[in-house]
């Protein structure tokens, strides 16, 4: 696997592979890299013949009071998780490479998609995931991009802007991947204390009963979100930020009786520690 840091270094070898004819799979992440994170470079190298893997904190997603200094970063150790599961290259540029100019061009996806659930507190963090992922496009000339649905907002999101821009790339989105207790894999687990880290649990598990309660016919959104809601107010160490229902694809608004597929998306703090999860109810 090759490491590069510079954007002349990451083109020259696309460039090389491009006229070799190989197929291009890109993995963007913020590194701190975990199973989660590695479950989509191996789908990559499966689909791909060459995986390139992104490896950047980016400033222009994170709000002013946010978590961007603090942020893992670690790239010994994601250069290993990176080549074990498949990577070819590990592009980890300084903020310079990516965002040379402080007068620049941003991307920015308009409408309910960017201010339900998270654009809610987040207000300029999809503007800065859309531009990234842009630039990322871009300068991979990827085939095909490898995204979580942990993050199921911004797949919706990136959806949007490769449809509206034609961008020609194929979105692969795959599952979320999860510690043995149910709690979804994220490089912010970290910040938990030993307390908040069992309090956490709440999240999957109260998502895992709302499956199971549609499973037996609960079809009205409101019931769903308050039996979440309560399950987790149950938790004294949790702040809820958002419990809500979406219908997929776009995030639509949805009413009773549910009739479609759609994501109950939670976000709680725990401490200072903002967690996010999910799960995707289909209608058989
Ligand atoms: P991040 O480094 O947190 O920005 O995540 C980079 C990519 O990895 C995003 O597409 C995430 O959705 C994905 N990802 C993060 N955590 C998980 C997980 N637990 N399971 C699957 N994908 C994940």
């Amino acid at each position: 696997m090759q490491l590069f840091r510079t954007v002349i270094d990451l083109q020259k070898f696309v460039r090389t592979a491009k006229k070799a004819g190989k197929t291009i799979g890109l993995v963007p992440t913020m590194g701190a890299l975990h199973e989660g994170h590695a479950s989509l470079i191996k789908a990559a190298a499966q689909e791909n013949d060459l995986v390139i893997v992104s490896d950047f904190v980016n400033p222009t997603q994170f709000g002013p009071s946010e978590d961007f200094d603090a942020y893992p970063r670690r790239l010994a150790a994601d250069e290993k998780v990176a080549e074990a599961a498949g990577a070819d290259v590990l592009f980890a540029p300084a903020p310079s490479e990516m965002y040379p100019h402080k007068d620049m061009t941003w991307v920015e996806v308009t409408g309910n998609l960017t201010k339900v659930l998270c654009g809610r507190t987040r207000p300029i963090h999809f503007r800065g995931v859309a531009t990234v992922c842009t630039k990322l496009f871009h300068l991979s000339q990827a085939d095909r991009a490898y995204f979580g649905l942990k993050d199921a907002q911004q797949t919706e999101v990136l959806r949007r802007m490769v449809e509206d821009l034609f961008i020609p790339i194929q979105l692969r989105i795959m599952p979320i991947v999860r510690e043995s207790d149910g709690l979804a894999k994220s490089s912010r687990n970290v910040y938990l204390s030993p307390k908040e880290r069992s309090a956490a649990v709440i999240l999957s598990r109260s998502l895992a009963h709302a499956k199971e309660s549609f499973a037996a016919g609960e079809r009205d959104p409101q019931k769903l979100v308050d039996q979440v809601t309560a399950e987790i107010r149950t938790e004294p160490l949790s702040q809820i930020d958002y419990v809500e229902l979406y219908g997929l694809p776009g995030l639509t608004e949805v009413k009773a009786p549910i009739s479609q597929r759609v994501l109950l998306a939670v976000a709680v703090k725990f401490g200072s520690t903002r967690l996010i999860d999910n799960v995707v109810l289909e209608v058989e």
